[in-house]
């Protein structure tokens, strides 16, 4: 039987290549493992694994009843396989707010700190497993994507000295230059249609019985994003009617300037972000967070003490 070891809907770098270097570990004990993608990886991702030739994993959307799993830098049913239920649950490794129940035992290994990549990193080191040079460069990959290379208030300490031990193994000889090269590609989505644009960073919340999507999209040229404000709004709408969504809030975030821009679509999302975010106007359907970077310490904490109030 293969453990299949995936990270969340709508894949980012350290969701990814924690499972790929994770998968190695595990094989290295004798035991079989794959790691896969719960959808296609986005250009950032691309770019890290075609720099070490390494093929993306596959991509699935549900597995055989029964099969077992290992959960990647998530932890809630929502964002992840569809049929989650029915799958035997080997271990998670994740450092986001949990949001999980389980019939059976698991193991649970769960730190606050900025990236899957850094726990990763401390597992093997524990495991005294001997980290290639290509599998060092891809766990920095992930904590300098999570952490926007430091910049995100995620970003601890402690992943800065992981970045510095692992680099002692990849060599990397510029990591600004190369974090710069790694937010680049990721800013390269002209490609996309206004839905995959929105889909790219992603995730689904509930608040008082009612589902919310809450997408970001990290870039070095909000520019070219924000020139494609109608089109963006236009999809929101129809993604609302189309995934019964009661809300949909899009930021567009400036990585190298830390400047937060949100796409607003409709009365009911500014009604939401001015109760959580002081009450500032609203102009041409955009809002501005000013230094408001991370999903996850900033905005949703925000949102839930709205929501809660
Ligand atoms: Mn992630
Ligand atoms: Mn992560």
């Amino acid at each position: 039987m293969v453990i299949y070891i995936f990270g969340h809907k709508n894949p980012d770098t350290d969701s990814v290549v924690s499972a790929i270097v994770y998968s190695n570990f595990i094989n290295s004990n004798g035991v079989k493992s794959t790691a896969v993608c719960l959808n296609n990886i986005n250009n950032e991702t691309k770019f890290v694994l075609d720099s070490l030739n390494i093929p993306a994993p596959k991509v699935i959307s549900k597995l055989k009843d029964g099969e077992k799993i290992i959960m990647m830098d998530h932890n809630e049913a929502g964002q992840s396989i569809e049929n989650l239920d029915k799958l035997e649950i080997e271990e998670i490794i994740d450092h986001h707010k949990f949001n999980f129940k389980s019939n059976a035992p698991i193991n649970i290994r769960a730190e606050k700190i900025g990236s899957t990549c850094s726990i990763v990193f401390k597992i093997l080191k524990e495991k005294n497993y001997n980290l290639s040079k290509k599998e060092a460069k891809l766990l920095i990959s992930g904590i300098i994507s999570d952490t926007l290379f430091f910049r995100s208030p995620t970003s601890t300490e402690e992943d800065k000295q992981i970045v510095e031990k692992l680099n002692s193994i990849a060599g990397i000889k510029n990591l600004e230059e190369y974090s710069l090269e790694m937010f680049h590609a990721k800013s390269n989505v002209e490609h996309l249609g206004a839905e995959d644009l929105i889909k790219m960073d992603y995730k689904e919340y509930e608040f008082h019985n009612k589902k919310y999507g809450i997408g970001v999209i990290e870039t070095t040229s909000p520019k070219s994003i924000l020139k494609r404000k109608k089109e963006i709004i236009d999809a929101i709408e129809k993604l609302k009617e189309k995934e019964k969504l009661e809300g949909v809030l899009l930021s567009v975030i400036d990585i190298l300037n830390e400047h937060n821009s949100t796409i607003v679509a409709g009365e009911h999302e500014a009604e939401i972000l001015r109760a959580a975010f002081g009450g500032k106007e609203i102009e041409h359907n955009l809002y501005s967070l000013g230094p408001v970077i991370s999903r996850k310490k900033q905005i949703i904490p925000k949102l839930e003490e709205h929501f809660k109030a």
